[in-house]
């Protein structure tokens, strides 16, 4: 038997509560060895104003330990530019053995823009895909996107056989926390308490993360 895999990228900009309850809700339904967190790289430009990618890697590392189902994959910020989710996914297959499972874990509005992905058909030559289905999307998916469903997704996100190839749904009660929300509470002076590990807060607390600049 091989191992089982999961992967949630995301730039954790940063890590929540959300991405955290969602991965370990994950991992444990899908009986996964591992599910690694892999962070971004951004645009420099597009990174806020004090927080480096360092700070978001060194907050997902906080964020996961003493965890073990969880861990952080730096492999995006080591590159110079951000990567292809397809580069990563080579790059961390040339690790693995074939029976290796992997398991892309993306949220059904990421999902939905998987048309516009470099090399998107590509993908299933790599992993599974596990779309994060949520009671409020609303969304509907594309006409190439219904197609690859039609032909690639089983019902039961257990039954997903062989390294790669095939789409499940898993539904979770989602936590209605984001990134955006945390950054703007911070930028206001407001407390981020219980949105984010204890850890993740003295973090950012230790280093004036994402407080409106004087
Ligand atoms: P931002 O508000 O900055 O856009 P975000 O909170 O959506 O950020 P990302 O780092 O963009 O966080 O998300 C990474 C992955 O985690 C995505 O697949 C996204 O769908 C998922 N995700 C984000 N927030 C939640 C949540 N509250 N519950 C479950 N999954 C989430």
């Amino acid at each position: 038997m091989g191992k089982r895999i999961g992967i949630l990228g995301g730039t954790f900009n940063p890590v929540h509560v959300g991405h955290l309850r969602s991965a370990l809700e994950v991992a444990e339904q899908l009986d996964l060895d591992e599910l690694r967190l892999i962070p971004n790289a951004r645009p420099p430009h597009r990174e806020a104003p004090q927080v480096s990618a360092q700070d978001r890697l060194a907050m997902v590392e906080q964020a996961v330990a003493g965890v073990p189902l969880l861990t952080v994959d730096d492999r995006e910020l080591k590159r110079d530019r951000p990567s292809y989710s397809i580069d990563t996914l080579e790059s961390l297959r040339a690790e693995l053995a074939v029976e290796d499972q992997l398991f892309l874990v993306l949220g059904w509005d990421a999902f939905c823009g998987l048309p516009t992905w470099h090399r998107w058909e590509s993908l299933l030559d790599h992993c599974h895909i596990l779309v994060l289905q949520r009671p409020d999307a609303d969304s509907e998916a594309p006409q190439a996107l219904r197609d690859v469903l039609a032909a690639r997704s089983v019902s039961d996100p257990q039954a997903l056989a062989g390294p790669s190839g095939q789409i499940a749904f898993v539904w979770q009660t989602p936590l209605a926390v984001s990134a955006t929300q945390i950054r703007n509470l911070l930028a206001s002076g407001k407390s981020v308490r219980f949105l984010v590990p204890d850890a993740v807060l003295a973090y950012i607390n230790a280093r004036g993360l994402y407080r409106a600049q004087n």
